[in-house]
């Protein structure tokens, strides 16, 4: 089958709680599908799970048939705290992730030409030569979602990426995110605390309920895609 398919994910931490009840969805390929749910309901949990940053679950992770951790599949992260390397460059961030995620891209003026390319379309060109930290939030999030979009990675997750933002940089930058993704429909799993947003960006919202033992609700967002 094809697109991305949990099947029975259930996570303990080491705790012996759970947290993450039975998790079951597929969702195709090339779609933005946004998680919700209270705090605690297991949204990190999910985005660590599909990350291959657990080392212990129960079920099943798969793209395109493939298990999510074979090499096969790339993914990109975009945390909430934009996780930027302070000692690089803004544009040594993003040629660092080229270089571990996409190795086969070798050629130095390819690499550079597609960092520009990248801060260009984000609208940051003039800031590759600065350090994250004297950035602002909405333009060290500028840097983080380019760096994930240059990989070309096979699952974009994004964790709460917008929400330590003011409300209008926060929607500039849904916007801004949504025109990339329309340019790169990646595959995208984008947790959000915010209603709005999950309505905004996704195709199918999956709502995490507080109680481990519920199953969570997936929501089709068709009317607002067509
Ligand atoms: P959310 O992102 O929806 O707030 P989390 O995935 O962070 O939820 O947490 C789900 C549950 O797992 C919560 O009960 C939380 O306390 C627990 N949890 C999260 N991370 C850890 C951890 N590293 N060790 C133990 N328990 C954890
Ligand atoms: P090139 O012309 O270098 O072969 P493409 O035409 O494939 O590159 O893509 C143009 C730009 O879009 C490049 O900067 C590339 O990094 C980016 N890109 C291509 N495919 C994707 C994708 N699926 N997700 C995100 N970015 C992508």
């Amino acid at each position: 089958s094809s697109g991305l398919c949990v099947k029975d994910l259930q996570v303990e931490y080491n705790n012996g709680q759970p947290a993450l009840g039975k998790v079951n969805f597929i969702l195709p390929e090339h779609g933005i599908y946004t998680v919700i749910g209270p705090s605690g309901s297991g949204k990190s949990t999910l985005l660590r799970a599909v990350a291959g940053l657990l080392p212990d679950y129960a079920g099943q992770l798969l793209f395109n048939g493939k298990a999510v951790q074979d090499k096969e599949t790339l993914i990109g992260l975009v945390p909430q705290n934009y996780g930027l390397l302070p000692w690089k460059t803004v544009r040594a961030n993003i040629r660092t992730a080229l270089r571990i995620a996409r190795p086969a891209i070798s050629d130095k003026q390819e690499v550079e030409s597609r960092i520009q390319r990248w801060l260009t379309s984000m609208g940051i060109s003039e800031l590759a030569g600065r350090y994250p930290l004297s950035l602002s939030g909405g333009q060290q999030q500028r840097v983080a979602i380019a760096r994930a979009f240059a990989i070309m990675p096979t699952i974009l997750l994004l964790d709460e990426p917008f929400s330590a933002l003011d409300a209008i940089t926060r929607e500039a930058l849904q916007v801004l995110f949504l025109e990339h993704w329309l340019a790169h429909p990646v595959t995208a799993l984008f947790v959000t605390h915010d209603v709005e947003e999950a309505i905004l960006l996704g195709q199918q919202i999956i709502i995490l309920p507080a109680s481990k033992e519920e199953t969570p609700d997936i929501v089709d967002n068709r009317a607002v895609f067509g």
